[in-house]
């Protein structure tokens, strides 16, 4: 079965286009930290169901490639050594613009800006990962080795309900592409659960394919209305306890496979890069590569600095002599 597509509501759209510019901000650099977060895009055209982000935030408008080149430039030239590219909708970069696209923007940051030490996605529509992405993925170091790709649901009648753009078997393709590029890479996602009329046998698909997929890391949501989306006025909503408890349910399966994933780096050395120093626990934090996160007690200011440990859990790793 196709997703449905919604002719109507985005025939109203394109009669009233919202307008709406990329309005540039000024870059927030915050002190003691080797991590800058860089937003390369504003809106969204998906309109899934639940969402309220089209509606208030306008139509996907990319921002101006070499205006986000500039700012990571200077990031650099400013002793930030990982650049976080956030969005509302990130893989939708370029979509509005003449002969661009996000893989391209990727592309030309890892090869154009010297010195970049990691470029993190903050999260990608499954949709989006296009073969010169996945091309990317195989031959760039400097793309970090995680990726966060929502799913939503491991049913295929919900996602159909939200509007979601993929079928699940879409979905475990495009996660099999990613683990051959990237064998080991972590990919986190996104979950909601009791969307309106989701029944204990749509949920169980859920579990299921999330087991199945085997993600490092879930960010669990309990469905929530909002004001004038489609999903608010669908009948059959779920009960809140339902809710809590498939939350609960996810929440420890998260557990569990996080607890699996970063067993497989017991023993192994891993490059850190060091944000800051945590007062309360007297430690540097920061993160490997493929996000694990570790914290330090060491006499030499490691903030801003990349070392090599050797990984046992987050609080018991050491330092690689040099
Ligand atoms: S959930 Fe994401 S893709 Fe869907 S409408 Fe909202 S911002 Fe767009």
């Amino acid at each position: 079965k196709e997703v449905q597509k919604q002719p109507l509501r985005r025939a109203v759209i394109e009669a009233e286009p919202r307008q709406f510019d990329y309005e540039e901000i000024a870059t927030l650099m915050q002190p003691m930290t080797s991590r800058a977060f860089v937003k390369i895009q504003d809106g969204c055209d998906n309109f899934c169901s639940y969402c309220i982000i089209p509606f208030v935030r306008g139509k996907s408008r990319s921002r101006d490639p070499q205006e986000i080149k500039k700012e990571i430039r200077m990031l650099v030239d400013n002793s930030y050594q990982e650049i976080v590219i956030t969005g509302i909708h990130t893989g939708g970069y370029g979509r509005d613009l003449a002969n661009y696209s996000f893989s391209r923007l990727i592309r030309e940051i890892c090869e154009e800006i010297i010195g970049l030490y990691r470029l993190r996605i903050s999260s990608i529509e499954a949709t989006e990962i296009d073969d010169d992405f996945i091309a990317l993925l195989a031959s760039s170091s400097v793309i970090a080795d995680h990726l966060h790709i929502p799913l939503q649901s491991g049913s295929e009648t919900v996602l159909k309900r939200m509007n979601r753009r993929y079928r699940i078997s879409d979905f475990i393709k495009t996660v099999e592409k990613v683990r051959q590029a990237r064998p080991g890479i972590a990919i986190t996602t996104d979950v909601i659960v009791g969307f309106p009329g989701e029944t204990d046998a749509e949920f169980d698909e859920t579990v299921a394919l999330i087991r199945a997929i085997s993600f490092s890391e879930l960010h669990v949501f309990p469905f929530s209305k909002r004001e004038n989306t489609a999903a608010a006025k669908m009948s059959d909503q779920v009960e809140s306890e339902v809710k809590k408890k498939r939350v609960n349910t996810l929440l420890k399966i998260s557990e569990e496979l996080h607890r699996d994933y970063e067993q497989n780096y017991y023993g192994k050395t891993l490059d850190v890069l060091f944000e800051d120093f945590n007062e309360a626990d007297q430690t540097y934090r920061g993160h490997t590569s493929n996000y694990l996160e570790v914290h330090l007690k060491c006499q030499e200011n490691l903030s801003g600095k990349v070392s090599s440990i050797t990984y046992r859990g987050p609080k018991n790793s050491e330092l690689k002599k040099a």
